[in-house]
């Protein structure tokens, strides 16, 4: 990197956000540099559930943005020109405790409201044609039609390579360590390898966006939140459809989740978490007792307090947007999309008002503190 380039755009971060927004804005004839701490995918967007979600997402509007992210998935996998598996035939919710079946019952009603949704009410006996391995304690669930599962670790290198084909530049080992504002623009981009001059800036930087936000003087609540996976040795095939947190890879190999607790920016794996999820994974598939478990990996999800995304355009500091969240997997084709449109035409054809930087201090101000979302993978 010479000391000093140019871009039209500085995408920092190398995960599935960052890979995406550069992916769509080289495509749109965007000059554009991507920067990247270490390498593509060196954090938690290749240390994940691999589940491309959506019914178990709230509220409404946020459902239906992961929907429409679902459904570009085949177009945006195939223009990626490389082999990557895919599966979006649904995942399967079950329970073993009668007093839920309810719950369900009212959750399909209310889910299958939306546009697009498709929610099966299953008794124990359709779920076991669905699943046979399941226990003949599962008294009912339901299957969701717009879920799936993609094979990140194919993914993440596929979508840097077309965005280098499509003429972005990534720069790896290059860590952003300040933003160069003045007049209320953004001017540039400092790196430990030199400075870009650039008059727009994309913080997708993952757990470390608040570390980006600081740079220029903002505030964005991001919390670090701690999961694991379990890898098991390859087996037959034993189910078809992932079910809750567990999904049978194309190898055979089952991943098994997860656990969701703050403890800083920690990644170690801690052994004493593993039980409770382990223990109902077997609950409900009791041959899993027989598969050994190969590894245990734990990550970071970026998660701001309400669970759900900040997609903005900041006001205070021209130039400057905002690109994190959980389930960045799900939403990486409609990520991209959304900040190439917001970038090259002012404006996204997707409402971003409920993912605003503002909302949170609305939230404080009102003392109302924000909503608890459910836990999700
Ligand atoms: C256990 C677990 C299960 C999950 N399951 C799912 C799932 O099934 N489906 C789903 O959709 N999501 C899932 N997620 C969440 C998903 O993995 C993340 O939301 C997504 O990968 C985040 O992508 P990102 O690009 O925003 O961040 P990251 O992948 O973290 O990328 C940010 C990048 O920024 C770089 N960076 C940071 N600071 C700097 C700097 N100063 N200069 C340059 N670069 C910098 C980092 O090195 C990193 O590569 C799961 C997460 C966990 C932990």
């Amino acid at each position: 990197m010479s000391d000093t380039q140019s871009a039209e755009v500085v995408v920092i971060g190398g995960g599935a956000r960052g890979c995406s927004i550069a992916l769509f804005l080289a495509r749109a004839g965007v000059r554009v540099i991507l920067v990247e701490r270490r390498y593509l995918a060196s954090m938690v967007s290749s240390a994940n559930g691999a589940q491309v979600n959506v019914t178990a997402k709230e509220p409404d509007p946020y459902t239906l943005l992961s929907l429409e992210s679902a459904r570009m998935y085949p177009d945006f996998i195939a223009s990626l020109e490389a082999d990557i598996f895919l599966q979006q035939e649904g995942i399967l919710f079950v329970t073993l405790d009668p007093a839920e079946m309810e719950n369900l019952r009212r959750r399909v009603e209310t889910r299958n409201r939306l546009p697009g949704l498709h929610l099966r009410l299953l008794d124990g006996r359709e779920a076991r044609e669905i699943m046979p391995a399941l226990t003949p304690d599962v008294i009912g669930g339901y299957v969701s039609s717009a879920d799936g599962i993609v094979d990140v670790l194919a993914l993440l290198p596929a979508m840097g390579r077309a965005a280098r084909r499509a003429g972005a530049t990534l720069l790896c080992n290059t860590e952003v360590t300040g933003i160069d504002v003045s007049g209320g623009r953004v001017q540039g981009v400092i790196t430990n390898r030199g400075t870009i001059a650039t008059p727009v800036v994309v913080d997708a930087a993952g757990v470390y966006t608040p570390h980006i936000g600081r740079m220029v003087g903002l505030s964005i609540p991001v919390d670090p939140e701690h999961g694991h996976m379990v890898v098991s040795q390859p087996y037959p095939r034993l189910i078809p459809i992932p079910t809750d947190y567990v999904t049978q890879l194309p190898n055979g190999a089952f991943l098994i989740g997860t656990t969701n607790r703050v403890v800083g920016y920690d990644t170690r794996v801690r052994p004493g978490w593993l039980p409770p999820f382990l223990q109902r994974a077997i609950r409900i598939l009791p041959r899993l007792e027989q598969v050994n478990a190969l590894r245990i990996f734990a990550h970071l999800r970026p998660m701001p307090p309400d669970r759900l995304p900040i997609y903005d355009r900041v006001p205070e500091i021209e130039g400057f947007y905002i690109a994190v969240g959980h389930s960045g997997i799900t939403l990486a084709p409609i990520t991209g999309k959304i900040f190439a449109d917001l970038i090259v035409h002012g404006q996204s054809d997707y409402d971003l008002g409920p993912y605003s930087l503002k909302r949170f201090a609305q939230a404080s101000a009102r003392g109302a503190g924000v909503p608890e979302g459910p836990a999700t993978a």
